[in-house]
């Protein structure tokens, strides 16, 4: 496929696009990955990707249909079996344990550079698909049939269905001229892989504190990945102590409930918001992942959002293209966005709504929340449906994201 000619163009080769694109694989539409960065394909590695996401039960489901989970698992996955949350200014507290919903574990800690590379990787076995890596996406333009995207090196592409997979600061939602509401939290999340003098149970720990919550991921042997989301000036202090002055400060903010941090990784810092755009789709575009929404990631949730729509979206092109229908038109796009922004925005106004609970430091909301979190721990049901609709198996599944049937 050298003449650029394509039914779908997929924007962004990251964890999202890049499932996107596997799940329109060994279908009759013609697909190109455009990806910016190359990625490092290499395994076995060492070192830890400071960037982690805890996958979902419905987001496992989805790789399984797609046929990395394997290669994912074989790579670097840690499970974990309990989640355990408390207020930093309360004795508020909640323990989450897989075995209370007769589920082997609540999900999994993935690095994003492992999951990446085994989407790619599979990509590349696909015959109906093209990833163009590295390749940088410069400018588009719809004639009300195709676009033509033109590329850094000047090669030209044609699709009847553009998609924005280009996260957060997505040009091709700026091109199509789709505003995206929301707002910052004025916060960074510090994150890096650090060690702990004791093991963390395959538990995934989460302080909330007024500044914001620190989590806990378990990784492998004592590592866990840390998730400390606080005011930017805090992160930027964070950054500069050196590594014991930074061990010591961890250590202090968790309660040392996994005994000293005894040493870290290199540390990165992310500004953390809100965005929502106004719409998914327009003739002949659609936007996926965090090109369409961006949450606070305190419930791990947004890749598995990202996740759920490129399962969604592929099965309404595929049953569109099936029934003959026009990929691109906006009767058939509409019904990813019908789907998808409303399960969307459910998932973003709870995750705000913690956020904002939590981080506010005044008397009566302090008692309602420590009340709120010990009388949740103690009342089974509805613990068990919080921990269903975590895993991801509340929301209106895709064939792609429900369990596999053997035999
Ligand atoms: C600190 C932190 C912790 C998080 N933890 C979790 C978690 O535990 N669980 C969870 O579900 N989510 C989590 N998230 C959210 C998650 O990381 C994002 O939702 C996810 O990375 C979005 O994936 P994406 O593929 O949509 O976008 P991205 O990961 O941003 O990928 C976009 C891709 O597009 C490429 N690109 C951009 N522009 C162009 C162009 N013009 N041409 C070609 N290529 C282009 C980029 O190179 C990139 O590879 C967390 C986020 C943060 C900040």
């Amino acid at each position: 496929m050298s003449d650029g000619q394509y039914d779908v163009v997929i924007v962004g080769g990251g964890m999202v696009g890049a499932a996107l694109a596997c799940a329109l694989g060994d279908s009759a539409l013609k697909v190109a990955v455009v990806e910016g960065r190359e990625p490092d394909l290499g395994w076995p590695r060492e070192d830890y990707d400071i960037r982690v996401s805890a996958i979902t039960r419905a987001s496992q489901h989805l790789f399984e249909n797609l046929g990395v989970w394997e290669g994912m698992c074989q790579r670097r996955v840690s499970a974990y079996t309990d989640m355990h949350v408390w207020d930093a200014t309360g004795r508020g507290e909640i323990h989450f344990d897989s075995a209370d919903i007769g589920e082997p574990d609540l999900g999994h800690i993935i690095e994003n550079s492992v999951i990446q590379s085994v989407l790619l990787t599979r990509l590349a076995e696909l015959e109906n698909i093209d990833l163009l890596c590295p390749l940088s996406i410069e400018s588009m333009e719809f004639d009300g049939r195709a676009y033509t995207l033109v590329a850094g090196d000047g090669r030209q592409l044609q699709a009847r269905l553009l998609v924005g997979a280009d996260g957060a600061r997505s040009r091709v939602r700026e091109q199509a001229g789709i505003a995206a509401k929301g707002w910052s939290y004025e916060q960074s999340a510090v994150v890096c892989t650090v060690t702990t003098a004791q093991s963390h149970r395959n538990t995934a720990w989460q302080r909330f504190m007024p500044s914001g919550p620190l989590a806990f991921l378990p990784l492998t042997e004592n590592r866990s990945s840390i998730v400390w989301s606080t005011t930017p000036q805090q992160a930027e202090a964070l950054l500069a102590l050196d590594e014991t002055a930074f061990c010591r400060a961890l250590g202090e903010a968790f309660e040392f409930r996994l005994g000293e941090v005894t040493s870290t990784g290199p540390r990165g810092a992310f500004p953390l918001g809100l965005s929502h755009a106004e719409h998914y789709v327009q003739n002949g575009l659609a936007l996926v992942g965090d090109a369409a929404h961006t949450i606070h990631p305190l419930a791990g949730q947004g890749v598995n959002l990202g996740l759920a729509d490129a399962a969604a979206l592929a099965e309404v092109l595929l049953e569109a293209h099936a029934a003959r229908k026009d990929i691109g038109s906006l009767a058939v796009l509409r019904r990813y966005e019908r789907w998808r922004r409303s399960e969307n925005l459910a998932m973003m106004a709870t995750m705000d709504g913690f956020k904002r609970l939590f981080s506010n430091n005044s008397a009566p909301l302090r008692w309602l929340r420590n009340l709120g979190l010990g009388l949740t721990n103690s009342l089974g049901p509805v613990k068990n449906s919080l921990m269903r609709q975590a895993m991801g198996l509340g929301m209106t599944q895709s064939r792609m994201t429900r369990r596999r049937r053997h035999g």
